[in-house]
């Protein structure tokens, strides 16, 4: 079972994204939306997917990709 982090864009989202590495990741766009492949930034955030691999996967604020995810979860 996946955990889920419903990101809310906060200090502590800054933080969390700061110390797992990914916030630079983000900030230079290699960070993208796994459901319909846009680059996830700081305003299009919507959900952050701890994988088993030790990365994240991330879903855009896009309705349907939000859907799509927990369709498909
Ligand atoms: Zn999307």
């Amino acid at each position: 079972m996946k955990n889920k982090i419903n990101a809310i864009f906060n200090e502590d989202l800054l933080e969390f994204l700061d110390k797992k590495g990914e916030l630079e990741e983000i900030e230079k766009g290699n960070r993208l939306c796994k459901s319909c492949g846009v680059p996830i930034n700081l305003s299009n955030i919507q959900m952050i997917i701890p994988q088993s691999t030790g990365g994240y996967e991330y879903i855009c604020d896009s309705i349907s990709c939000v859907e799509g995810y927990y369709e498909n979860n």
